[in-house]
């Protein structure tokens, strides 16, 4: 296949060479890492060097890291009534969530869909500060979940502020940090978090490795996965030592230095699309996003035709619309910032990363040109 340029870093990033030598060095490993023995102990080492890694990462302590099969069940096992303080079992009584959150998420978890209240968000897609805190008066022991940063938006938002709100109402947070680490700081005390999920194929790491991270002594009183007494009684099964290897090595070079350059590459295409398509509309342009995001739609041009002409131009783009059962849905993320729906359908996703080029800014933005002109003047002629 010839050169291809990978914006779509939201959705998946490249493995990192410290990731891919990492998990074939634990392929080379023979046991189990429950087990007393050599073998055993020899795997168990990597595991817990991962561990110490992730929790490096976010500023928490190894033993405060729980292994799961990704994000995703991370959230799910996060977002329970029944979590444990310091041994004493704090039954939570509602679950609150931003709209604009990953499904996993919004769908709630194991809370009954009557406890499940959504906050709403500005046209910024921002949470509002003051309608949480009278929101949460709705509850004696609220759980809250409010995402690090939108994987569709990039919009970040001000966790340390809701942190001190849900706390001040006597409740816990959960914060879905999935799109965080290596682009926007991620201390789990400075936010004030208390639970945190983080995915490692987000940072350089496999797929299907993630973990649910804790900041007190938090228990999940009723595990997801239940079984073995792997992962402190947390999560039953034997561990997936390669992917757990990788993560740990993937964690362990993600930097917030690699940010700075990719930063500067974004202004150049959001200079350059705004350039080119003065109409474009760049969604949460006026918000803290990512440095590293930009959703953007123009008015009259379908993003499902827009993905497969950059595809074929050799640009993986993504969609900032869902497609189920062969319709094209505008995105519920656009829709609670009260975009149209029209110009939602439309939406681009471009994600950059550590190892984007400037030419490759430079290929999309001559590669939009052309479709730009030629999808718009076909659809004009198509309306006329
Ligand atoms: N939350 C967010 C914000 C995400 O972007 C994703 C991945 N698209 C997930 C959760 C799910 O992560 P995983 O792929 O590890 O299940």
């Amino acid at each position: 296949m010839d050169k291809r340029t990978y914006f779509d870093w939201n959705a998946s990033a490249p493995l990192r060479d410290e990731a891919r030598i990492a998990m074939v060095n634990a392929l080379e490993l023979t046991g189990n890492a429950s087990s007393v023995h050599a073998e055993g102990r020899a795997v168990r080492r990597l595991v817990e060097e991962a561990r110490s890694r992730v929790a490096n990462l976010v500023g928490s302590e190894a033993k405060h890291v729980i292994f799961t099969s990704g994000a995703t069940e991370a959230n799910v096992m996060a977002l329970t009534p029944a979590l444990e303080f310091g041994g004493r079992r704090s039954l939570r009584d509602r679950l609150f969530v931003s709209a604009v959150e990953h499904p996993s998420v919004r769908s709630g978890g194991r809370f009954a869909a009557e406890d499940i209240e959504y906050l709403p968000v500005n046209d910024d897609g921002v949470v509002d500060l003051p309608v949480i805190a009278r929101a949460l008066e709705r509850a004696e022991r609220p759980l809250v979940s409010v995402m690090l940063a939108n994987n569709e938006t990039g919009v970040v938002q001000p966790i340390a502020k809701v942190a001190e709100i849900v706390h001040a109402a006597g409740g816990v947070l959960h914060v879905d940090a999935v799109q965080g680490p290596g682009r926007v700081a991620c201390d789990i005390a400075a936010l004030g978090a208390d639970l945190m999920s983080i995915s490692s194929h987000k940072l350089g790491g496999p797929q299907g490795v993630g973990a649910l991270v804790t900041r007190r002594d938090i228990h999940i009183a009723e595990p997801l996965v239940r079984g073995g007494g792997q992962e402190r009684g947390q999560r039953a099964g034997t561990e997936n030592v390669a992917a757990i290897a990788g993560f740990g090595a993937a964690a362990g070079a993600t930097n917030l230095a690699e940010i700075e350059r990719v930063a500067l590459l974004r202004a150049q295409l959001d200079e350059g699309i705004t350039a080119i398509t003065p109409e474009a509309v760049i969604f949460g342009a006026d918000a803290p996003r990512l440095p590293n995001t930009t959703l953007f739609a123009v008015p009259g041009l379908k993003a499902e035709t827009a993905i497969i002409a950059f595809d074929l131009n050799g640009i993986a783009v993504s969609s900032g619309a869902a497609c189920s059962s062969g319709k094209v849905q505008a995105s519920s993320v656009l829709m609670a910032m009260g975009a149209d729906s029209g110009l939602a359908r439309g939406a681009v996703r471009l994600s950059l990363g550590w190892s984007t080029t400037e030419n490759e800014v430079h290929e999309f933005l001559k590669t939009w040109k052309v479709l730009a002109g030629s999808l718009l003047k076909e659809r004009r002629g198509i309306a006329a």
